[in-house]
């Protein structure tokens, strides 16, 4: 089969199956295969048709057998391959005409990849489908950068938005968030989908009251042998991130944990 197989490939015969089919939406995790769960990977190694996302690592897609049909969904800001509602469209018609799926989604299909609305178009289509979880890029990226989500002396919560811009009225990108929250002291602050918005969310953070000294980092491929991570304050990354020309899939993360980075990946770096 071809590895980027057109969906719209699939003959009448295919489609007309008389069995109904289902749907696994599958965590693919931030992109190193071993931090696959054992069930995912288990799941990867039988599938027979395969819809995955861009952000799904080359480790995990080679995980698929070759016999496989391999859909990439994949869309990547400003390049989209497929429509949000045309993959659920070509989900909930691949199920209905008997076919078993394997909806490979980065990280966890249920944190911010739009995998509750498939899992809900489905619900509503009377498709049945399971959910296995994955590692997602916060987990990831903390764990291999050296940046503790939590810690007794720097905080005891932590926030996940995304930072999305969206068209505001006017025309311009905004960025809808709870800034006062957002700025609250003790909690770490982990923002997917943020480079774009940086400067902006570096900017309105300190006008909520975070000092502009409060260590902020990007870790860019978390988990992957390319991963980097740029660490500066709330005042500093922007430039830093421009400068580093740091580019998506990376992750924003706030707060006085940190700080803790440059030792803890120290460390690491000698166990490796
Ligand atoms: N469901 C995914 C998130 C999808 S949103 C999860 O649970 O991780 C896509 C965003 O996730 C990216 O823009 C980026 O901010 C983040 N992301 C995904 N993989 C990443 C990686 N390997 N390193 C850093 N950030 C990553």
């Amino acid at each position: 089969m071809s590895l980027l197989h057109d969906p719209l490939h699939f003959d009448a015969a295919t489609l007309h199956a008389a069995r109904p089919g289902r749907v696994t939406l599958v965590g693919a995790g931030p992109g190193d295969p071993e931090l696959l769960t054992v069930k995912a990977a288990r799941l990867i190694g039988g599938a027979k048709v395969v819809l995955h996302d861009a952000l799904v690592g080359r480790g995990v897609l080679e995980l698929i057998p070759r016999t496989a049909h391999r859909i990439d969904v994949g869309k990547r800001s400003g390049h989209h391959k497929l429509s949000q509602d045309g993959i659920i469209e070509l989900m909930i018609r691949l199920a209905r005409s008997g076919h078993e799926l394997l909806r490979l989604k980065g990280g966890d299909p249920y944190v911010f990849g739009r995998g509750g609305e498939e899992a809900q178009a489905l619900a509503e289509a009377g498709i049945p489908f399971e959910v296995v979880p994955g590692v997602s890029a916060a987990q990831g990226a903390g764990a291999c950068a050296g940046i503790p989500l939590t810690h007794r002396d720097h905080a005891t919560e932590v926030v996940c938005v995304t930072g999305h811009l969206r068209d505001g009225p006017d025309g311009t990108r905004t960025l809808d968030l709870d800034w006062p929250r957002l700025a609250r002291p003790q909690q770490t602050v982990v923002v997917y989908m943020g480079v774009a918005a940086l400067p902006l969310i570096c900017e309105r953070l300190i006008a909520h009251g975070l000092s502009a000294d409060t260590p902020a980092a990007l870790v860019e491929r978390a988990t992957l042998p390319e991963q980097r991570c740029v660490a500066g304050t709330l005042e500093t990354l922007p430039a830093l991130a421009l400068v580093q020309a740091v580019k998506p899939p990376a992750l924003l993360v706030v707060g006085t944990v940190v700080s803790l980075q440059p030792v803890l990946a120290r460390a690491m770096a000698l166990a490796a």
